[in-house]
């Protein structure tokens, strides 16, 4: 016999800094609410080493400590935790159904998403090595430590461009490789990128290999159409090739835009009333801990509106 599903008044799907800082807001609202909290837990704060840019932290912090602060202090109100990911969720009934892949049904007043979003990546072997030693796809939160360093940047997109200005505040030289003829930025961000005297570009090159072993020493890059190949002195590589938002589960439920970011009005409101969003799942703009953080708080907040306006109509 199946066991029935657990009923809580707020749901929260994800626990990186939205879905946590979520949880807290509620919790200390007296919503009780569940985190379900996907696996493994934390979002992309878990692959971040060094943060050093959350406020509250003059030292820096690492990532996964940063995450068990945010899950203590959400603990510490009275927030559960389900270890699961959700698998499949029906919101055309009342009160909203998600079912977990071994944990069982929840039943849930209000829902809120906060499933982040993942850093696309080359898929070569030495990259998954290097990662954290030299590889990252984030420069707003790595470039600080690449000061007086020669840099190569991956992609073509209007990401790829400001990572590549964002890095010659710290390099001494940034390469810009990117695998066609033509970059697909816009045309200012383009026109920033060619004009900076520290970028320049490799077009119509892949990125094959990486030189090093404990640390990124060199980029092996071929030719696409001659199939030669190039060894560019670098001490670090930054992807920039876009991330996909964690939104599968909600493509047939939710409205999302062409690349499956859930589209939102008033901010955190879904096409879904009672079901919020909040944090890169949706943002593809700022991307930040503490921006996902602040969005994880104005869900709460309209999520507690939404429940206490819906019981009083009732
Ligand atoms: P994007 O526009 O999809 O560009 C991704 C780039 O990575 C493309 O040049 C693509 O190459 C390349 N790429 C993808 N997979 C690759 C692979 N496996 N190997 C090598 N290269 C690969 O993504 P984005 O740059 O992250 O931008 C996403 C959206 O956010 C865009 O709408 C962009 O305008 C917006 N955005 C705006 C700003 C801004 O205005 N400040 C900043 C960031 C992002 P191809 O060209 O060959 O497909």
């Amino acid at each position: 016999m199946s066991t029935p599903p657990v009923e809580v008044r707020l749901a929260i799907v994800g626990s990186g800094p939205a879905g946590l800082t979520a949880a807290l807001y509620a919790a200390r609202a007296n919503l009780e609410p569940l985190v379900i909290a996907g696996v493994p837990a934390g979002g992309q704060l878990m692959i971040t080493s060094d943060v050093e840019n959350y406020p509250g932290f003059p030292e820096g912090i690492q990532g996964p400590e940063l995450v068990e602060k945010f899950r203590a202090q959400a603990v510490r109100f009275g927030t559960k935790f389900i270890d699961d990911h959700v698998v499949s969720v029906d919101f055309g009934e009342r009160p909203f159904l998600l079912r977990t892949g071994s944990q069982g049904d929840v039943r849930a007043r209000a829902v809120i998403v906060a499933t982040g979003a993942n850093a696309r990546w080359l898929g070569l072997p030495a990259e998954q090595r290097l990662r954290g030693h030299g590889v990252s796809a984030c420069a707003t939160c790595d470039g600080f430590f690449f000061r007086g360093k020669e840099l190569v940047v991956v992609g073509g997109g209007d990401s790829a461009m400001e990572e590549a200005l964002f890095l010659t505040k710290f390099a001494t030289h940034v390469t810009v490789v990117h695998r066609r003829p033509e970059l697909r930025a816009s045309r200012i961000m383009k026109a920033r990128a060619e004009g900076h005297p520290k970028i320049d570009f490799l077009l119509e090159h892949e990125v094959v290999d990486l030189r090093g072993d404990d640390t990124v020493r060199g980029v092996l890059t071929r030719n696409v159409r001659t199939g030669e190949t190039r060894e560019l002195k670098a001490d670090g590589m930054f992807v920039a090739i876009g991330h996909d938002p964690a939104s599968e589960v909600f493509r047939k439920v939710l409205d999302l835009d062409e690349r499956g970011y859930i589209r939102t009005h008033d901010i955190t409101r879904t096409s879904v009333e009672g079901v919020f969003a909040a944090g890169d799942v949706y943002d593809h703009r700022y991307r930040q801990a503490v921006t996902a953080a602040g969005l994880g708080c104005m869900a709460a907040l309209d999520a507690e509106r939404y429940l206490e306006e819906s019981s009083a109509s009732r």
